[in-house]
């Protein structure tokens, strides 16, 4: 049974920058129908007890399970997204991760220009990523549910680049979802205590 988690804070809490309206239909009907869905589909199976993050790999390598797939990776993603955001978040990155930043960018505003980017390229669908690969630290995009969990990387933190995490907010301009996201959400504790993992 794959658990449906509370927002991490009051819907309002991250407005101006993501109304409370989105996070209704967001977290209240999109989460949510990726938890129950993904649910009927592995109950009574043989990963019915599995972790999420196992049933997320173990869909992932295999072609007769794309529906369970799309499902629990958006569950997955989902769960981590609402962790990287919180109030009074965002600005320059902080601590070891923010050190990092500096010594593979140059500066935060590199940075921050080629994450927004990478969620601006995202051709439909997906999520702009700042994952560790190897040791390194990269900025990454994947179309729909897909997920550098199943690359053999270790995601650090996620922008949601679906229409639905903006378009009541911002309808087609994805570029000032993204800006408000970096500028004014990011949740850098987070993103720090993953680091490790
Ligand atoms: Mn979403």
């Amino acid at each position: 049974m794959i658990g449906f988690p509370d927002l991490p804070y009051p819907k309002n809490a991250l407005e101006p920058a993501i109304s409370a309206r989105t996070l209704e239909f967001h977290h209240g009907k999109h989460h949510k129908k990726y938890v129950d869905t993904a649910n009927q589909i592995i109950q009574g199976t043989e990963l019915e007890n599995e972790s999420l993050e196992t049933i997320v790999k173990k869909a992932a390598g295999d072609p007769g399970k794309t529906a369970l797939f799309n499902n629990a990776a958006q569950v997955w993603n989902h769960n981590f997204y609402w962790q990287c955001l919180k109030p009074g978040g965002g600005g320059d990155p902080t601590g070891e991760v923010g050190a990092k930043i500096n010594a593979t960018w140059g500066s935060a505003a590199k940075f921050f220009e080629d994450l927004k980017n990478a969620g601006v390229s995202q051709f439909g669908s997906g999520y702009a990523w700042l994952v560790l690969d190897k040791g390194e630290l990269k900025v990454t995009k994947t179309g729909n549910a897909d997920n550098p969990l199943v690359h053999g990387q270790t995601p650090l933190l996620a922008i949601d680049v679906w229409e639905h995490a903006y378009y009541l907010d911002y309808q087609n301009l994805r570029p000032d979802h993204l800006s408000a996201v970096i500028e004014k959400l990011i949740n850098w504790d987070f993103v720090n205590s993953r680091l490790g993992r």
